[in-house]
């Protein structure tokens, strides 16, 4: 029975771990369309400040992994299509057979449709290569721009500043995180990076960006200009679920997958960022990533196990601003009280029986992290 990966990122490379420890001789084949040498993802957006480069964030070169954990490892060989009634992929190096099938083909990042001869240049970190890219880019640059006041945006943001260059934030929305924090945890962290050095630019979109004789001019739905010497968009991604639709799997916004982590072809996982779990969640996190793999690994070895997700709190890597949330559920009943001077901002979501549902803590109160989580709620 062969099980074949295609992707080698946390999910893919958690996942073979996992399975090898409950099938040791399990015939596992990996398919990855970089070259699978296995690094942190989340440390792309805090690794410049500590000097970091694409090549020393490299935990295992994917050759040793593959040998440690006997398997076939198919690098720089792209995935083309998956022929689920013969179980067969296409792919850059050849047709390939599979018994079981794991998808964990994570995101991309999303693009804005900019005008200008300048908006081909705008670049995005998603992955080692880009990593690589930025940095050489960056080289010399003290004036960046950021598109997209997220987590990944505030991340990179504050990692600037700590590298010594300064950056200008837009974002569409009127304050930083509007996704995961209430008013007062987005003013907060506004203020804090604000006295940091990084100028914001909200409630605006960037619309076009032109070359110029340093770098670049931005100019926003405002009218305002502004001149940076880089730009770099982290407006959002998208799962990856091309290859998926065209095999005709069930998508929404990711890959459908059930409480297994089966796809709708009963020979077909999911798991990471592409997958949606639970009929609407997409989870691009590492946490929720470990604890269906964990689970997966059992499903795939023979033992159908549901994956359980317990609370998950986010830790954004904004060191001027120290930052732990656990967003409420889409939707959810319920409301914020929230606590705030010049230290802190403590808020929990609480629902109308009193419960904990969520909460966002910043600056001193994320400290009281270990103290709030346990009584969250799993989500299931
Ligand atoms: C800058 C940044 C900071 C982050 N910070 C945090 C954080 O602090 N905390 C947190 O919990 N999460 C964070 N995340 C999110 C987290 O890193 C991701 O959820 C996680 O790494 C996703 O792993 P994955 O394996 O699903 O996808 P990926 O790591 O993207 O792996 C996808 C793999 O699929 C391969 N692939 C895709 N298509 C094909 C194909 N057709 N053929 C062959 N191979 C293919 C790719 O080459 C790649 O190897 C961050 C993400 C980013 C970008």
């Amino acid at each position: 029975m062969n099980t074949t990966i295609i992707g080698s990122g946390v999910a893919a490379w958690t996942l073979v771990r996992e399975l090898r420890k409950a099938a040791p001789e399990a015939s596992i084949r990996v398919i990855t369309a970089d070259n699978g040498d296995f690094y942190s993802k989340p440390m792309l957006s805090n690794a410049l400040a500590s000097g970091k480069t694409a090549a020393s964030l490299v935990m295992t070169p994917a050759a040793k992994l593959a040998e440690q954990q006997k398997v076939e490892l198919m690098a720089d060989t792209t995935v083309t299509a998956i022929d689920p009634s013969n179980r067969t992929l296409s792919t850059s190096a050849g047709d390939v057979q599979y018994d079981q099938l794991v998808l964990a083909l994570g995101a991309d990042t999303i693009r804005l449709p900019l005008e200008g001869n300048g908006a081909a240049d705008v670049i995005s970190v998603n992955d080692l290569n880009d990593y690589a890219t930025f940095r050489t880019q960056l080289d010399g640059k003290t004036e960046v721009a950021v598109l997209g006041a997220g987590l990944i945006g505030c991340e990179f943001a504050n990692d600037l500043l700590k590298a010594n260059v300064h950056t200008t934030v837009f974002d569409l929305a009127d304050r930083p995180l509007p996704r995961l924090l209430p008013a007062e945890g987005s003013a907060f962290m506004q203020a804090k990076l604000a006295a940091q050095g990084i100028s914001w630019k909200l409630n605006r979109s960037v619309v076009r960006i032109d070359q110029s004789a340093d770098g670049y001019t931005i100019t926003d739905s405002t009218g305002e200009t502004t001149t940076a010497q880089l730009v770099l968009s982290a407006v959002g991604l998208a799962p990856r679920t091309a290859l998926a639709k065209s095999a005709g799997l069930e998508v929404k916004r990711g890959v459908v997958v059930d409480r297994l982590g089966k796809t709708s072809n009963p020979h077909i996982y999911a798991l990471g960022d592409c997958a949606e779990y639970l009929g609407e969640l997409v989870l691009p996190y590492i946490m929720p990533v470990m604890q269906v793999a964990r689970a997966m690994a059992q499903t795939l070895a023979g033992t159908p196990t549901e994956y359980k997700f317990p609370a998950m709190p986010v830790v954004i890597k904004t060191p001027d601003c120290p930052t732990v949330v656990n967003p409420p559920l889409p939707g959810q009943a319920g409301q914020w009280e929230v606590t705030a001077d010049e230290n802190g901002v403590k808020a929990l979501f609480k629902g109308p029986d009193g419960a904990l549902l969520g909460m966002a803590l910043l600056g001193e109160a994320s400290k009281e992290r270990q103290a709030l989580a346990p009584q969250l709620p799993a989500l299931i």
